[in-house]
């Protein structure tokens, strides 16, 4: 019997495009009560539940989706909390197509979307959060002598660790090297895609469950390993990939040539976005061009759209297939204008009299055999320069490790790209006591895979400092 089930997701409200570039209010609205109950009635509650392993948390889906079918909003949140301590976050940012919808039964029937995961959580966990008396966190388990356990950094891989070990019954303390905890969920993803105050909302229900947080705290600098070492039974350091690379060529000193990292930063962090209010503001071109098609270059591109510039292009030296933005992301940018160029590649930024830069001298690419990522090598094609006018540039090329306390840890053993030494199922490093996760283990990756590793590691240390104490 064939099954009759919607084939296409059930349509969610946005902003208009045209209305939304101006403004840095999110672009998604979320379902109603009603569209979500008619969206879970899409799942089909399959015995095999394949969402469940393209899930890095292992949510239970369609455990919270069945609950919502009910109606039982808060068993539907509770399923969602029991593996993810940041579900609003989640339903809003994780590659969901690459996850646990790219592998749903039904996103795999003929010509059907698979079932809306990620909106459906995200509706849940905002319902939640408006019922604050269902939104009660779990019961702190009381057992202070089980240890206490120091956390660098509190991005999403800090964050689930905390929590985590908290809920188990430990003594746990962030520290945070800026003066806003949250990581790039709080300094690289603006506001029209994650607004700051549901980061904030799932922050402090992880605090609620008694875990410290110590902000400007900066380990290997304000605070030493050693110190660490000699306060705490185990450490786990989730310190991210902030570092920018550049394309390194010539012309990336002049004016109005930016990282992505730092004309982010300022806009999130600093709230340039919302200067007079914020004494922080930030030049913006007339022409921009932000070169890369990852989220990075995406939330570049659309921040500069809404802060006034009059063209947004993206120069990416793959085409549109090999692009690794999210497809929402990608699918707001071309809604909202941006221009794309695929298959070019930037050789230099041209600079007019005055060290400001004028011009992006470019050449075109075609694609050979695969590399090492499995994506088409780009190769670059001869005599094919061509020149597009521009007063800024960003570059969203991709990150690296910050070095900071990698340095001030020479005994911690890192890869040949730079990144921590880990075992990829307990984030045992090579000292130990110390763990490590999230994307200083794996490189710049995503929010769910820097969870898991967050959850995976606080397993580990729950045992490791528990066998220590039977000793
Ligand atoms: P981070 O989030 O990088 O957090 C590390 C924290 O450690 C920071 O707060 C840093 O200040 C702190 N720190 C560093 N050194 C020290 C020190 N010495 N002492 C104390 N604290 C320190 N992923 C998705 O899944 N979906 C998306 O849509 C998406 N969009 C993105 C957009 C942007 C602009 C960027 C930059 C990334 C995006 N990502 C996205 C990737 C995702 O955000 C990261 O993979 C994830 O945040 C990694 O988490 P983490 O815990 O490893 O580190
Ligand atoms: Fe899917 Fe991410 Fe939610 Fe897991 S956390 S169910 S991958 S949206
Ligand atoms: Fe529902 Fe899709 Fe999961 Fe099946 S795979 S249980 S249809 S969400």
């Amino acid at each position: 019997m064939a099954l009759k089930i919607p084939n296409k997701k059930t349509p969610i409200a946005e902003q208009e495009p045209q209305k939304r570039i101006h403004n840095f209010k999110e672009v998604v609205f979320g379902y109603t009560l009603e569209e979500a109950i008619t969206e879970a009635n899409r799942c089909l509650q399959c015995p095999t539940h394949p969402c469940i392993a393209g899930c890095p948390v292992s949510i239970d889906i369609p455990g919270f989706i069945l609950a919502l079918r009910k109606q039982n909003l808060s068993e539907s949140i509770k399923i969602l909390k029991n593996y993810n301590n940041l579900p609003a976050v989640c339903g809003r940012v994780c590659p969901q197509e690459s996850q646990c919808e790219g592998v749903c039964t039904v996103g795999l029937m003929k010509d059907h979307e698979p079932v809306a995961i990620g909106k459906l959580e995200r509706f849940v966990a905002d319902w939640a959060a408006s019922h604050e008396e269902i939104e009660r966190p779990p019961e702190r388990v009381e057992e202070s002598e089980k240890g206490k356990v120091a956390v660098v950094g509190s991005g999403p891989s800090g964050l689930t660790v905390a929590a985590d070990l908290a809920k188990r019954g430990y003594q746990v303390k962030i520290f945070e090297a800026l003066h806003a905890p949250g990581g790039v969920l709080m300094y690289g993803i603006p506001e029209f895609r994650l607004p700051k105050v549901i980061v904030e909302r799932e922050i402090n229900a992880i605090k609620e469950l008694g875990v410290e947080l110590e902000k400007d705290a900066v380990i290997g600098k304000t605070i030493t390993i050693e110190e660490l070492r000699s306060e705490y039974d185990a450490i786990f350091i989730g310190t991210g990939a902030g570092t920018p690379r550049f394309m390194n060529v010539p012309g990336t000193n002049l004016n109005g040539v930016y990282s992505a990292s730092e004309f982010l930063t300022r806009i999130n962090l600093m709230h340039s976005y919302e200067f007079p209010k914020y004494d922080t503001p930030i030049r913006i071109g007339k022409r921009v061009i932000v070169v890369g098609a990852g989220n990075v270059a995406m939330d570049a591109s659309r921040s500069a759209l809404r802060l006034g510039a009059e063209k947004s292009m993206i120069v990416y030296r793959r085409s549109e297939k090999e692009m690794p933005a999210r497809i929402e992301e990608y699918h707001h940018a071309v809604q909202e204008g941006i221009e794309f160029h695929w298959l070019t590649s930037p050789v230099e930024y041209i600079e007019d009299k005055n060290g400001n830069v004028t011009a992006v001298r470019c050449i075109k690419m075609r694609l050979g055999e695969p590399d090492a990522s499995g994506r088409r090598r780009p190769i670059p094609i001869e005599n094919s320069e061509f020149t597009i006018e521009a007063d800024m540039v960003i570059e969203a090329i991709g990150q690296t490790s910050n070095k900071v306390l990698l340095n001030a840890f020479p005994e911690l053993k890192l890869n040949k790209r730079g990144y921590i030494e880990a075992d990829p199922e307990t984030g045992k490093t090579s000292v130990e006591g110390v763990y490590a996760g999230g994307d200083i283990v794996t490189g710049a990756a995503t929010v769910i895979l820097a969870m898991g590793a967050g959850k995976r590691a606080a397993q580990a240390i729950d045992e490791y400092i528990s066998s220590k104490k039977k000793v």
